[in-house]
């Protein structure tokens, strides 16, 4: 006879059914959701596989139901407003990064400074190239979100 085990779920204390070689969860509904909730989990991050015939059949699903989601939304308020903001913490955790000074050649040049230095030959005026040597020192780090919504007036 096998001895009581611990729920993996639940915690609660369950005999193993004979014939389940290394049980884990107890028999409860909510228990074997989450075995196979984990099992599922487990699954899709080291099965490439089983990844893309999910991902496939979900297509497939949308495909054949395309009013669900926006059903969902619509009858879902609160689901919805949770999803947003979270996809807003994701959408600025991914663009929160500073732009690092070594790829300050990458930066969108504001179109007055972009004008300035076409018309600035250094060799031929000094001045004006330390004076824009002095404005570009000045700006400060900012984040490429930043960048992308802020607007530069042309001269
Ligand atoms: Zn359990």
């Amino acid at each position: 006879m096998k001895s009581d085990r611990i729920c993996a779920a639940c915690g609660a204390r369950f005999t193993p059914l004979v014939h389940i070689v290394n049980q884990r969860y107890c028999p409860l509904a909510a228990c074997q959701l989450a075995r196979r909730r984990a099992w599922q989990r487990e699954r899709l991050q080291t099965d490439p596989d089983y990844r893309e015939n999910q991902a496939k059949a979900q297509g497939t699903w949308r495909a054949r139901h395309p009013d669900y989601w926006r059903r969902y939304r619509q009858t879902h308020p609160a689901c919805r407003d949770r999803n947003r903001d979270m996809q807003r913490q994701r959408h600025a955790r991914r663009h929160a990064e500073p732009i690092a000074k070594m790829d300050a050649s990458n930066l969108p040049i504001p179109s007055a400074l972009r004008h300035l230095l076409a018309i600035c030959r250094p060799q031929e005026n000094q001045g004006v190239a330390r004076e824009l040597a002095l404005v570009f020192a000045k700006v400060p780090v900012t984040t490429s979100n930043e960048m992308r919504s802020k607007s530069f007036d042309p001269i």
